[in-house]
């Protein structure tokens, strides 16, 4: 598979420089020079199959022989070692739980699949030394740190802002150790995230180490994810249509989504379910795309105001919008919804949503409304523990902390403390 960048299509990319760069030159994001179809043998086979083996049928002609088989295998198997569950809230209605990975959010599968794929391109040789520099607003640090711990020839350097990430995703940063660097930032979100811009740019900081990115838009965190909803698919059990209610941020999660139904999973319609960042629930009424400075809500790690990946969306739909509006619907939820929704699924199913996740559930529930003939499959995207304050004050329950977090919280935080990019680039030209 060749990739071209989104801003030209005359540049194109093989797998391995798409993944080991990130974005274009030209910072446009990679999209594959065509669609591969899967066979329909393959689709009713799906429950025969491990979830190693319907990856690597759903990636291998992406990944192309770039990565041979065995090794692409071995990735695999470490990516979806853990459960992927669908359950039954009420008739036609389940929750597909994603949290179920090390870190306990969705984000485990790319990192994971994103730092084996890195690995094996540094291990072949003609790399050398990579620096994974990324800025996080809580969720993709911890699933970067915990899947790139240990890789040889990778250092990762993340940077977070002080005191705007919860106790459980900062410990998740910060007690690792050995390749895995945490820097706190006296500031936002955004300012961890323009420091990081500026280091990309910086020659000096470039001509000493080789830098990428593992933010979502990288396309060994993108693709993996189209495996969730083959593995959800598999475990239904039923003739209607049916429609995923993706709660979106980025949008990299529900663009692959739809990236499956396009090889051929028959899934009917997707909903992308934001809070009150809502750019493309406006773009979807209006066509008009207008982004705008992002608002702090519960659901922080969709607060996003301009999502990156909205472009590979209209590009797998051609750009036509009515096309796009048939297979895709978007809608928005305030925090005090998302609270209620909480606490009522608790009260009447006994179900605990993470912020997340309640606002896919919102999504859904109000599409069922419209189109009753549909069975219905939100995504629940982290652990309820990770926004546990949230949470316990919306449902009056109690969280139930998992025994894979328990251990986390005793151990010692390790951080480097900075607030100026100047400070940063020291740090950078420095450790090695
Ligand atoms: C990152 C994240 C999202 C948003 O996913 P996108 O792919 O950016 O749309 C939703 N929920 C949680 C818990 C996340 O960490």
């Amino acid at each position: 598979m060749k990739y071209y960048s989104l801003n030209n299509k005359e540049h194109h990319s093989n797998f391995e420089n798409a993944v080991v760069r990130g974005l274009a030159p030209d910072k446009g994001l990679y999209f594959p020079e065509w669609i591969p179809q899967l066979s329909t043998e393959f689709i009713s086979n799906l429950k025969k199959l491990d979830p190693a083996e319907i990856g690597k049928h759903v990636i291998s002609p992406f990944v192309g022989n770039e990565i041979p088989e065995a090794e692409l295998q071995k990735i695999l198997e470490e990516t979806l070692s853990f459960d992927f569950p669908v359950k039954a809230i009420k008739p036609d209605v389940s929750v597909l739980e994603l949290f179920h990975g090390p870190t306990l959010a969705f984000k485990d599968v790319g990192a994971r699949f994103m730092a084996g794929s890195l690995g094996y391109f540094i291990q072949k040789g003609n790399l050398g030394k990579v620096t994974v520099l990324v800025a996080t607003s809580g969720d993709t640090g911890g699933a970067v740190a915990n899947g790139f711990l240990g890789v040889d020839g990778i250092d990762v350097v993340i940077l977070y802002p002080k005191g705007k990430v919860s106790d459980i995703q900062e410990k998740q940063l910060t007690t690792l150790g050995q390749n895995i660097q945490a820097i706190e930032v006296d500031g936002t979100f955004d300012d961890c995230q323009g420091m990081v811009k500026k280091a990309f740019l910086d020659n000096e900081i470039i001509d000493r180490r080789q830098l990428t990115s593992a933010n979502s838009i990288n396309l060994a965190r993108w693709l993996p994810q189209m495996f969730y909803y083959f593995l959800a698919y598999r475990q239904l059990e039923t003739n209607n249509k049916i429609a995923f209610s993706v709660p979106s941020g980025n949008f990299g999660n529900i663009c692959a989504g739809l990236l499956a139904k396009k090889i051929g999973l028959p899934i009917d319609t997707f909903v992308a379910a934001n809070n009150a960042n809502d750019t493309i629930t406006r773009f979807m009424e209006s066509q008009n795309y207008q982004a705008k400075q992002s608002v702090q809500t519960i659901s922080n790690a969709m607060d996003v105001g301009d999502p990156s990946n909205f472009v590979r969306i209209l590009e797998l739909f051609g750009n036509h919008f009515k096309d796009l509006k048939q297979h895709l619907m978007a809608m928005s939820y305030t925090d005090s919804e998302t609270n209620t929704a909480i606490r009522s699924v608790y009260e009447e199913h006994n179900y605990l949503m993470d912020p997340h996740g309640a606002v896919g559930y919102l999504g859904l529930k109000d599409f069922l409304k419209i189109n009753p003939e549909y069975s219905g499959v939100f995504l629940e995207t982290a652990h309820p523990v990770k926004f546990l304050e949230t949470v316990e004050k919306a449902s009056g329950a109690k969280v139930v902390m998992p025994d894979s977090i328990a251990g986390i919280l005793d151990k010692k935080k390790k951080s480097f403390q900075l607030s100026t990019f100047a400070e940063l680039k020291e740090f950078l030209l420095e450790v090695d």
